[in-house]
């Protein structure tokens, strides 16, 4: 059955605007992906039928905003495949669920002389959580490196784990090379060391249908807005074992048991970790993005990107001086490159005139930019709402930019 890529785009309010009068042809998704009207419809419904805080009301609207957040929680844990709910919290998003295990594991599990491992192709977001812990604890970054192509090399992973190892963070998908990582492959190595594995799954996430059980992974990072869900919400899975013998990471209402001035005890779990109050029309709305996606197909969905970036690939590849940064083995709807000596910002500033939004610039990731010297690329990313024919005007448009700087 082909992909029905015009009526998904039915789906998808924004994708009709225009840009400088010009149809928009949206290649900025692993920035964040747009929301499906169902998405919509439920924040909207939320605010207009049940708005009320959760986990703290006997009344009706309280029950109802109670019950559709741990729904969310449920479908959050069937789409990663976890054992229990008990091992789903709701963040603010990728950055907020690495900086809490970050936090809460290196409070309980990383000390003096130990060592945390990210690799070099790394988002900002996967690597300054660790140095403040590593900072704070006078514990040790290694860095695991890529190879010219943007494919790790996972050779090294074996000289750079030791007794002193505690815990590794790796991208799922890395979000300025497209590379796909074998994170299987790193779990086992740094499971047979007793080193336990984060998985940065902002972009991966978008990357097929997930198992953590399968993976064996003990933590992996989501992010809400990356996966046609809200901005504002993500999900941290931890293994149930480990995240019981975690400390919290932020202390306030609807994490604690008990309170007095003397000493508080703490939530069960999930709550332990989730502070304040939870972004519940968020976790609403992102259960409603997972469950679109589903109806879409994820592995239909996945099939038809990485058959546009092929093609993208291939044109983008026969446009004399376009020279594309991450050539990995695996690599999964993100195609960085540069047009000549153009300065990436300009080619964003060109394409941009045309209704063709792209990303430029470090897709923070420094030290992905320092390995090739670059100060940076041009970034198309691809979702299922995007066509062959936008990736024509992509083509089109870079041509364009090469002719105006001659
Ligand atoms: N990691 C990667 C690989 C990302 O691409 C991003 C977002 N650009 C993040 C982490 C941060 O995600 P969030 O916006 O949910 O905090």
């Amino acid at each position: 059955m082909s992909f029905n890529v015009s009526k998904i785009r039915e789906d998808f309010p924004i994708l009709t605007q225009k840009v400088y009068g010009k149809p928009l042809v949206y290649f900025d998704n692993a920035a964040t992906t747009q929301k499906p009207q169902c998405v919509l419809d439920t924040i909207e419904y939320f605010h207009n039928k049940i708005n009320s805080n959760i986990h703290r009301g006997v009344h009706s609207l309280s029950v109802e905003s109670t019950e559709a957040y741990e729904q969310a929680r449920e479908t959050v844990r069937q789409f990663v495949n976890a054992k229990s709910t008990n091992e789903i919290i709701f963040t603010s998003g990728a950055t907020a669920s690495i900086n809490l295990v970050a936090f809460s594991f290196g409070e309980a599990f990383v000390g003096e002389g130990d060592e945390v491992i990210v690799s070099e192709m790394e988002h900002h977001s996967n690597i300054v959580p660790w140095q403040l812990l590593c900072e704070r604890k006078k514990a040790k970054l290694k860095v695991l490196p890529f190879d010219d192509n943007g494919d790790l090399i996972l050779e090294k992973l074996d000289e750079l784990l030791t007794s002193r190892t505690r815990i590794i963070a790796v991208n799922h998908v890395s979000n300025s090379l497209g590379t796909v990582n074998p994170i299987k492959q790193i779990i086992e190595k740094a499971h047979a060391h007793g080193v336990k594995v984060l998985i940065d799954g902002a972009q991966g996430a978008k990357h097929g249908i997930l198992d953590v059980q399968d993976l064996d992974a003990d933590f992996y990072a989501i992010s809400g807005h990356k996966i046609y869900g809200p901005t504002g919400i993500g999900a941290l899975y931890g293994k149930q074992e480990l995240l019981e013998q975690l400390p919290p990471w932020q202390g306030g209402g609807d994490m604690i048991a008990t309170v007095t001035f003397e000493k508080t005890t703490y939530n069960q779990l999930p709550f332990k970790f989730e502070a304040g109050t939870a972004n519940y029309i968020g976790a609403a709305a992102l259960a409603s993005a997972i469950k679109y996606y589903q109806r879409v197909g994820i592995e239909a969905a996945v099939e038809h990107e990485d058959s546009l970036l092929e093609y993208a690939t291939q044109s983008l590849q026969a446009i004399d001086g376009v020279r594309i940064i991450g050539t990995a083995k695996e690599k999964t709807s993100i195609i960085s490159f540069l047009v000549g000596d153009i300065h990436p910002y300009d080619t964003g500033m060109i394409l941009d005139k045309m209704g063709i939004a792209v990303r430029t610039g470090t897709h923070c990731t420094e030290p992905v930019m320092a390995h090739f010297g670059i100060d940076g690329t041009v970034r198309a990313s691809l979702a299922f709402y995007n066509t062959k024919e936008e990736v024509d005007m992509l083509v089109g448009g870079v041509k364009r930019v090469k002719q105006m700087f001659g």
